[in-house]
């Protein structure tokens, strides 16, 4: 399911983040002193990505995935700040009253709490997100998210309650790939 990781995650359009290219290193010429290397057997071929043709997705706004069963919204410490400076809130009062601690298999990660009907704690009705320019990256990344891109299977599982999954824009299996990269959920 979207948005909440488990369960969660949010409205989203993927941002189109490129990955800023390495920096070349020069190789030393070989000398008489220094023999050259032997190449070693060639590496196998990489494997085509699934999407190597890319995936559609575009947002209808429907709110599926901040809404309805319970999840989790991770965010680490840079993102609940801008939040918190947002709100006009103090950094620890706003963690205090907005964000509880996850233990997981990785450790343990802040997550937005929800509201009694499983909604994020940011989440109106008739509004949408109310802090949606800071909204933390697990939102912004859905759903190129690792574990949703990593098969066909578990896009085609998601698709399912995610309407905006399989139509409108066409990203990049590039862009996928980098943002699945820095998805936002913990590792
Ligand atoms: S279309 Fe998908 S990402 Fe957008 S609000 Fe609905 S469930 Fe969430
Ligand atoms: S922060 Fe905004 S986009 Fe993310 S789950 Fe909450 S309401 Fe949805």
């Amino acid at each position: 399911m979207p948005r909440r990781t488990s369960t969660a995650q949010r409205p989203a359009s993927a941002p189109n983040r490129a990955k800023p290219a390495a920096p070349r290193k020069a190789k030393p010429a070989p000398t008489a002193e220094v023999p050259a290397e032997r190449p070693g057997p060639p590496a196998p071929a990489a494997k085509p990505v699934w999407f190597s043709k890319g995936l559609q997705f575009t947002c209808t706004q429907c709110g599926n995935c901040c809404t309805g069963e319970p999840g989790f919204i991770f965010l680490d410490d840079a993102e609940a700040d801008a939040i918190a400076e947002r709100l006009g809130m103090d950094p620890v009062a706003f963690r205090r009253r907005y964000t509880a601690t996850v233990h997981h298999e990785h450790g343990a990660t802040l997550s937005l709490r929800e509201q009694g009907d499983g909604a994020c704690v940011f989440w109106r009705a008739g509004v949408g997100c109310t802090i949606y320019e800071q909204r933390p990256t697990q939102c912004r990344t859905w759903p190129f998210w690792r574990r949703v891109v990593a098969s066909k299977a578990a896009w085609r599982r998601e698709a399912a309650q995610c309407p905006g999954m399989d139509r409108g824009a066409l990203h990049s299996a590039e862009t996928i790939q980098a943002t699945a990269s820095r998805d936002g959920l913990p590792r």
